[in-house]
């Protein structure tokens, strides 16, 4: 996976909570569905997703078995619910245009017979030919998110990403010549060596190629990834906070200019181009997972299936599914404010009522934030005050 997308925590074991998968899924209305696709050519070293890399020899039985899982799915879940689909990993189109078109039109059957409002693939530019702009046309997607990161190849560099910068306005012609109109790009800020000049590059090359949607987001060293590895052995400098912050303050300006919305904390869209998908994770809705570590959320449960490619493929009807959660009620309300305060349109009041009705802890932690100007009402909904932006994340596990 790229950049769009979330995974909320999930800690306890499936068997332990006796819950299997098709227990889950029977009756289940899910909005949406989000579907792995683990392959990857390369491991880049900020990813913490799972993706497995020399594993194509596998793609071809990945999509018989994606189809099983899609029919059992279909068979057991309410799908009248099911408004928007997303297919991310790993990176989706590796699969061959054939392999990809069987796996995007089986997710027709759990996803149901009437039109999506959405339908988005990530995908990373090198992989963009003809054939996969035409299978990604062919099977009814109608936005594509291009994970692109940087354009300088020094930043890729030090990303261990390895496309072609040019890669990127190739892939986005395809995708626009096969009739997909819809575009998303994905960048990251605050790389190590990078200055607010390299920035500012970036950006409006991102804007000369005439996205609906961008997603900007400030370089975080996973634990694990060999970045975070590279950063501990003092092989690279994180930048200056300062730098950072002046970073994306000028995001936050060029795409103001730009007639882009900023929605939340690290998304910005075009007037009706916001990720409806993603709107359904922030406003903790209820999606179903599919494919190998793929992670969902249904009736209160946070899940995730079986993350091995290989114990995956060997299983049978829906992904099995390891880790599971169906968190207390405080800890269900501390996410709903984790997520709903990175909207820039905030929290309904009635709902922040409600969530704190029964929380005086939490209460009076939103009077202290909101004295404080990290939090601000604004139109009736409750958000990170403007100046607070560049510490959201700080701010927000306060409140979890
Ligand atoms: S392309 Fe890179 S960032 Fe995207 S899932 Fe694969 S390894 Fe992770």
């Amino acid at each position: 996976m790229d950049l769009e997308g979330i995974t909320l925590p999930v800690l306890g074991d499936a068997a332990r909570n006796g819950i299997d998968a098709a227990g889950l899924l029977e009756g289940a209305r899910p909005e949406s569905i989000y579907a792995h696709v683990p392959f990857c050519r390369h491991k880049c070293h900020y990813c913490d997703f799972y993706s497995v890399v020399d594993r194509r020899d596998r793609s071809g039985d990945f999509t018989i078995r994606f189809e099983e899982e899609a029919r059992t799915a279909a068979g057991l879940i309410d799908s009248s619910a099911v408004r928007t689909v997303f297919v991310g990993g790993g990176t989706p189109t590796m699969l061959s245009p054939a392999e990809l078109e069987r796996v995007l039109k089986s997710i027709r059957l759990p996803a149901g017979e009437a039109d999506l409002d959405e339908f988005t693939v990530e995908a990373n530019p090198e992989t963009v030919d003809e054939g996969i702009a035409a299978a990604l046309f062919d099977s009814g997607v109608d936005r594509v998110s291009i994970g692109c990161q940087s354009f300088d190849p020094r930043h890729l560099q030090t990303l261990e990403r390895h496309h072609d910068p040019d890669s990127v306005p190739r892939a986005i012609d395809r995708i626009r010549e096969a009739g997909i109109e819809r575009v998303s790009l994905d960048l990251i800020f605050g790389i190590p060596g990078s200055t607010l000049q390299d920035w500012e590059r970036d950006l409006e090359r991102a804007l000369s190629l005439e996205p609906d949607h961008l997603s900007c987001y400030g370089l975080v060293f996973e634990p694990g990834t060999a970045l975070d590895e590279r950063r501990r052995r003092g092989r690279i400098e994180p930048i200056d906070d300062a730098i950072e912050a002046a970073m994306y303050q000028l995001t936050r300006e060029r795409l103001r200019e730009e007639g882009f919305g900023h929605y939340e904390v690290s998304n910005w869209a075009r007037p009706g181009e916001r990720s409806e998908h993603n709107l359904v994770y922030w406003n903790l809705g209820e999606w179903m997972a599919m494919g190998p570590a793929g992670a969902g959320n249904l009736r209160g449960v946070r899940y995730r299936n079986v993350p091995r490619l290989d114990d995956w493929l060997s299983s049978e009807g829906p992904s099995r599914i390891v880790d599971v959660e169906r968190p207390q009620p405080s800890i269900a309300r501390g996410e709903r404010f984790m997520l709903g305060l990175r909207l820039r349109d905030g929290m309904p009041r009635g709902v922040v009522e409600s969530l704190l009705r029964d929380d005086p802890g939490r209460r009076s932690m939103v009077e202290d934030l909101l004295e404080a100007g990290r939090l601000e009402w604004w139109q009736e909904g409750l958000r990170i005050s403007e100046e607070s932006l560049m510490t959201a994340d700080e701010v927000l596990s306060r409140l979890v």
